[in-house]
């Protein structure tokens, strides 16, 4: 056994489940699986619970992971889902093998099973209508009632039961209950459905069915039968362990998981809600489940997260038994890391200024050679044209700076990043007083950026050459909400109007270095001094790459927070 993850650091989860196999449990084996319900796309929350079940697996022996799709409510789910999903769990490393499983494909046997539970008295069919059945059902303080139907005699229920399964009843006209305990102080343990009646077609087994078993009862049969060790799920089912326990000791399954939760990820400004997802895609808010602010694995993906950075952001957090709320900066600081050491290094100009270089030769151009990476040499150099007109960014231009303000002035000397230094000789203006151009004067000893004489200048700016310049569209991304909690309980109706209304600013025609216009889908960079940025995957042409801002360098939000 490597008891010694390389994956992450330990955790309360990893520590029971090496006392297990160091005390042979279940035969010292470590079956995980990860349950996805097909209706929607997977987000972050998801990752975490992707890196825990396929991270154990991975670290010990022998270990599995199953991905099974948790397909028990025909209305929601559609194979778009489970085909994303599937996408979206290799993407970020992991590999179920042959370990593929469907809910549905045990929908015939967890039939069986109930009829069993009929025959043995733990079940019954029960006529109440739902509002009946939550009168029923008591409250945190009060004892729920036994319904009238609950004393119905075996024959009876299996045969109401197999009419529930022929269609001779209506959607709520009546459900399969288990027959537990109405007084529990357990909500959950007061007779729980077992089966519903759903007229509606099922995306893998037809009209086969109109009835469809319950997420409790389904999930813990679903677990036994394929063998599953520890069932690890998030905190709000610690209530329903009872009930995973109940059903699991009414059946004659070999194979009794244990269930183990955990805390679910929470980030701020961030919304982690299939169902909230959904409504920003259908309802325009976002351009659809892959827009680069969607907080879903494809969202991220498109936008430049790595899956590196996503593994490394899930096993940073750890797991917990603790609801906490992490800083989406965390998640941002991840990315940058990550590519802060392998993306190479590009230039281009966003907002551009004009600079003429006056003693620079008309009908000069050439190429420089400059590093791809400043502390990477294996990462090569490409040559950048560098000629007499040049583009460097309206910011890094102050006609009258302020005392701080390094970057080029009238009369201020700067370097061109790898080029040379220039000074500021003239601003020229049209009639509005708006700036046109600089004009400004080279010093041909100082190629490649460097001090000809130890003189030496504050200011280093980014350019590209007008003239060798690809133009192209680039998209500025920014957070999806400006509030940091979007869906906390006082915002419920409103979470919507904490959309952050700069969350995209899209240049249209941004001046990058000729190099860019080769580059390929999901290829990543850093324009220096500006961001992390990667090749759109969906608007891009061969030829004519559109970019994505991934994250800018340094975190903005930060000390707009303070
Ligand atoms: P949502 O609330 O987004 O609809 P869900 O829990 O209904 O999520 P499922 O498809 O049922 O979505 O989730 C599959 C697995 O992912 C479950 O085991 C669930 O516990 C886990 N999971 C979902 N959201 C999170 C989260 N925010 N943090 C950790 N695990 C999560
Ligand atoms: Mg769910």
């Amino acid at each position: 056994m490597s008891d010694n993850s390389n994956h992450e650091s330990s955790n309360f989860i990893r520590n029971i489940i090496k006392d297990d196999v160091k005390n042979k449990k279940n035969k010292s084996l470590v079956h995980t699986r990860f349950p996805p319900e097909p209706n929607g796309y997977l987000h972050i929350g998801h990752a975490k619970s992707i890196c825990l079940n396929f991270g154990i697996a991975d670290d010990f022996k022998g270990g599995l992971c199953n991905l099974r799709f948790d397909d028990t409510n025909p209305a929601k789910e559609d194979p778009e889902y489970t085909d994303s999903i599937q996408q979206d769990v290799k993407w970020l490393g992991f590999d179920w093998s042959d370990r593929l499983f469907y809910a549905s494909d045990y929908f015939e046997q967890l039939f069986e099973f109930a009829k069993q539970m009929i025959t043995n008295g733990k079940a019954y069919v029960d006529h109440l209508n739902a509002d009946e059945i939550r009168d029923h059902r008591g409250t945190l303080t009060e004892p729920g009632k036994d319904s009238p139907y609950r004393d119905r005699s075996i024959e009876e229920n299996l045969s109401l039961f197999e009419r529930m399964r022929a269609g001779d009843f209506e959607e709520g006209e009546c459900i399969l209950r288990a027959k537990i305990d109405m007084s529990s102080p357990n909500i959950n343990m007061r007779d729980p459905a077992i089966y519903r009646i759903k007229k509606a077609a099922h995306h893998r087994t037809g009209n086969n069915w109109c009835i469809y078993p319950m997420y409790d009862y389904t999930h813990c049969i679903s677990d036994a039968l394929e063998g599953i060790t520890h069932s690890l799920c998030t905190l709000e089912f610690e209530d329903h362990r009872p009930l995973y326990d109940w059903f699991l000791d009414q059946l004659p399954v070999t194979c009794h998981p244990q269930q183990i939760e955990f805390a679910r990820l929470n980030l701020n400004y961030t919304i982690t809600s299939k169902r909230k997802l959904n409504e920003l895609v259908v309802d325009g808010s976002v351009s659809g489940w892959d827009d680069p602010r969607m907080p879903t694995i494809v969202g991220m993906r498109r936008r430049g997260y790595t899956p590196e950075s996503i593994r490394d952001f899930c096993s940073r957090i750890g797991i917990t038994k603790n609801d906490t709320t992490i800083d989406v900066g965390v998640l941002e600081n991840c990315v940058r890391e990550d590519l802060g050491g392998r993306a190479p290094r590009v230039m281009g100009v966003l907002n551009p200024l004009k600079i003429v270089i006056d003693n620079y030769p008309e009908d000069k151009s050439e190429q420089l050679d400059i590093p791809n990476h400043p502390n990477d040499p294996t990462m090569g150099e490409r040559k950048v044209p560098f000629s007499k007109i040049i583009y460097i960014e309206k910011d890094d231009f102050m006609e009258e700076p302020s005392k701080k303000f390094f970057r080029l002035a009238p009369g201020k000397e700067v370097r061109l990043r790898y080029a040379y230094y220039i000074i500021c000789n003239k601003v020229v203006k049209d009639d509005s007083d708006n700036i046109l151009e600089l004009h400004c004067s080279y010093d041909p000893d100082s190629k490649g950026g460097d001090s000809p004489d130890g003189r030496k200048v504050k200011g280093t700016l980014h350019w590209v050459s007008a003239e060798h310049a690809f133009k192209t569209e680039v998209r500025l991304y920014d957070r999806l909400f400006d509030d940091p909690k979007p869906d906390s309980n006082k915002h419920e109706n409103g979470w919507k109007d904490f959309l952050n209304s700069d969350s995209i600013k899209v240049v249209k025609n941004a001046f990058l270095e000729p190099s860019l216009k080769s580059a390929n889908k999901e290829d990543f960079f850093q324009f220096e001094r500006i961001g992390y940025f990667c090749v759109d995957s969906k608007d891009s042409d061969v030829g004519k790459p559109i970019f994505n801002r991934t994250v800018s360098l340094r975190d903005s939000w930060a000390k707009k927070q303070k």
